[in-house]
């Protein structure tokens, strides 16, 4: 990952998976990105932390056209999209479909329809969005449940699941749709303390599979052991960013130091 605020001096990097230039994004005449600018090369783990209100969940929205950002670029693979503040202009309905199945999102609350299995939830997507034959649908979404440890739970309705099975439910979810990137937004925050952990260990799989992740989290042990990469995001600007020797452990902003200081 590069970060650069002098953005004329920044060069593409056709490696990276993830490029996010000058962006920006105002709700009213609040400004909550303020020119974001960063690359994530392919298989990096990003955790992103700060603050509540730093702007970091509107960051990960942008990064699949949730959000539409004011200004700026976002380019995810080989999808690119340009904002220029005139007009909110969103990609066709087709193209957007697209650029958004290729990043998984998992947010803080499960979103599972609960009206599905857990193995129907997973095949979800892969019917209606990829257009994938049902009894290969089923077959994948099965080695899914597999993968997040849940290949007994496939018939149990959400109600049933407890919150870290949701959850892992929701990632097996997700990866179904063969994303080019992870987006976990405080994916660990609602669940019971026991729970936690069972949700990590399926993040740190998908990490040692070479994943592209962006991890918001509050989880500072964990992001300094998964991540390469740690941004400290505080009133929608990066303070600082770099490897997790650097920000959790010798931070240099003292807005960082305070703000890591909380989790001693
Ligand atoms: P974080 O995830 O770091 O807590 P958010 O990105 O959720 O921060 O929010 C950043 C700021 O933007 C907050 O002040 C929040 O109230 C505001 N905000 C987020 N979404 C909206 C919205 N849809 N409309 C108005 N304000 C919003
Ligand atoms: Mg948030």
């Amino acid at each position: 990952m590069m970060m650069s605020t002098n953005n004329a001096t920044q060069t593409n990097d056709s490696k990276a998976m993830i490029q996010i230039s000058n962006l920006k994004k105002a709700f009213g005449d609040h400004v909550v990105l303020k020119d974001i600018s960063m690359q994530i090369g392919k298989g990096s783990v990003v955790a992103m932390i700060g603050p509540s209100g730093s702007g970091k969940s509107t960051l990960l929205r942008c990064l699949n056209l949730l959000t539409v950002p004011d200004r700026g670029s976002v380019r995810i693979g080989e999808r690119h999209f340009e904002f220029d503040g005139k007009t909110s202009k969103l990609p066709k309905d087709r193209e957007l479909a697209g650029f958004r199945a290729r990043t998984g999102m998992v947010f803080q609350h499960f979103n599972l329809f609960p009206h599905m299995t857990a193995l129907e939830n997973v095949m979800e997507g892969m019917l209606t969005v990829l257009r994938t034959p049902k009894a290969e649908a089923r077959s994948k979404a099965q080695a899914l449940l597999q993968k997040v440890g849940l290949e007994d739970r496939a018939e149990i309705y959400p109600q049933r699941l407890s919150g870290g099975q949701k959850q892992r439910v929701a990632i097996a979810r997700a990866l179904a749709m063969q994303p080019d990137v992870m987006l976990f937004d405080e994916a660990t925050s609602a669940l019971d303390p026991e729970l936690v952990g069972e949700v990590l260990n399926v993040i740190r799989s998908l990490a040692k599979d070479g994943m592209t992740m962006i991890l918001v989290t509050h989880e500072i042990a964990f992001a300094r052991e998964v991540a390469d990469q740690v941004i400290f995001m505080r009133d929608g600007v990066v303070v600082e960013a770099g490897p997790p020797s650097q920000v959790i452990d010798a931070p240099q902003q003292a807005a960082t130091q305070a703000f890591l200081a909380r989790f001693n």
